[in-house]
């Protein structure tokens, strides 16, 4: 297996390089490197706007969307850098990860000229409005209705575990538009304002107080006519772009988070002593094997999708990819207890300077602020389940890669 890059791949690296040391914060690179809470706060709220300036958010959409138009390989090398920077590279995970590439793909001209550049500059916050509380793994058989009156959309239904809905503009939502029509076509998929009266937003508070899900109820809410991505009643395979999306990794980078947290793990199992145990060691060897095959498995990704031999997100490099991960981690974060004690349970005084990755890190309750490890523990229950569950992905990889006969389906019972 040759590793190596084109040298004009290895050019560009030289570019982001310079481009991040130009413009991240005095000392980043060092290791003792840390901001104060109020300086780290600034910087989040001023990176958005530099890395728009810089051109690197959604630098691989089209330049005549405000894109640089880079390649498969150079937008890798440019998600290398980042990571290799720990340098964030996104403004809004739903809009420049899940509904721009997806109104890149089947938008009409007029919705990319509206969305994009707003996503882009981080202008607008989305989320996304797909699950109810009846229809989860089975999306298809939602109830959610839109209804076609004038020149807009009358809105009416639940959704729930939106994430970020407390902060959305817009919400990109599933709703039943062809009530007659068989369950899979009678879909569409809209982009609604959040920020009006017929938008109700409940958020769901967990275990470790925070609550960055919701219910939604739409009341007679409203969207334009024109707010329908796709065509009408064809939002299934609309969905099904976003899911790929969702489901995606960064190919060669996604692998860096498990590597950071497996290297603290080691390091606290040394300090405790856990070390000793054999089992410990064995968890440790494990987790460090599999994230070489996660991380060997995304090169090769990468080289079916230079070669034109697959696409990332349906192979079943890509289908497996979601299921092996997050399984992965969910073990790991079990480990990470056995490893960590009691004192994994132990409240964070400053968390802040934790060096556990931070992934979807909510405040917390003022009277319960857990360590940043335990968020971690929490967040990796839900990892197997948001974006389809593991045993959904199963599902995929048995009917559309192996062709195994589809699974029966089974007709709700009549109440
Ligand atoms: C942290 C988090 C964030 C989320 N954010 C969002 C969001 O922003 N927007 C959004 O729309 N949704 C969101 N979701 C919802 C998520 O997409 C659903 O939870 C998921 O699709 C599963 O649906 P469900 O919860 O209704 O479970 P169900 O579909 O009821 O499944 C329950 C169990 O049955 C199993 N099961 C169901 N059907 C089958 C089958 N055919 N074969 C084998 N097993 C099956 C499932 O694997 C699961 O274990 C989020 C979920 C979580 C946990």
């Amino acid at each position: 297996m040759d590793l190596s890059y084109p040298p004009e791949a290895e050019a560009f690296r030289v570019e982001i390089r310079t481009w991040l040391e130009d413009n991240l914060p005095d000392g980043w690179f060092d290791e003792e490197f840390d901001q104060p809470p109020e300086e780290k706060k600034a910087f989040n709220a001023a990176w958005p706007a530099k890395l728009y300036g810089g051109g690197w958010i959604c630098a691989a959409w089209p330049a005549e969307y405000g894109g640089k138009g880079l390649s498969t390989l150079e937008n890798v090398v440019l998600a290398e850098e980042f990571a290799r920077a720990k340098a964030p590279l996104r403004g809004d995970f739903f809009g420049d990860t899940l509904v721009g590439p997806t109104i890149l793909q089947w938008g009409t001209e007029e919705q990319k000229k509206e969305f994009l550049p707003a996503i882009m500059k981080g202008e607008m916050a989305w989320c996304q409005g797909f699950s109810e509380p009846d229809s989860g793994s089975d999306l298809a058989s939602l109830k959610t209705t839109a209804v076609l009156d004038g020149d807009e959309w009358v809105i009416n239904g639940q959704k729930v575990w939106t994430t970020q809905a407390q902060f959305a503009d817009y919400c990109f939502l599933l709703a039943r538009t062809d009530p007659d029509a068989p369950k899979h076509k009678g879909i569409s998929y809209m982009l609604v304002p959040m920020k009006q009266d017929g938008v109700e937003v409940r958020g769901i508070t967990q275990p470790d107080g925070t609550a960055e899900f919701n219910e939604v109820f739409f009341t007679d809410a409203r969207a334009p006519k024109d707010n329908v991505v796709g065509g009408l009643n064809d939002g299934w395979k609309v969905t099904n772009t976003t899911l790929s999306h969702e489901r995606g990794m960064s190919a060669t980078t996604g692998y860096r988070r498990f590597e950071q947290e497996y290297q603290l793990m080691v390091e606290a199992a040394r300090a405790n002593s856990r070390i000793d145990d054999p089992v410990i060691r064995q968890g440790l060897a494990r987790y460090y094997t599999k994230i070489q095959i996660l991380r060997i498995n995304g090169l090769r990704g990468l080289t079916q999708t230079l070669n034109g031999t697959k696409d990332l997100g349906v192979t079943s490099l890509g289908v497996t990819n979601k299921m092996f991960w997050s399984e992965m981690h969910r073990d790991a974060m079990e480990l990470a207890l056995d490893i960590f004690g009691a004192a994994s349970m132990l409240v964070d005084t400053a968390p802040e300077s934790s060096t556990w990755p931070a992934v979807m890190r909510g405040k917390g309750l003022d009277s319960y602020q857990p360590s940043a490890m335990m968020s971690a523990f929490f967040f990796s229950r839900s990892e197997t389940i948001w974006g389809g569950t593991a045993e959904i992905q199963r599902n995929i990889v048995g009917e559309r890669v192996l062709g195994l006969p589809r699974e029966p389906k089974v007709e709700p019972q009549k109440k």
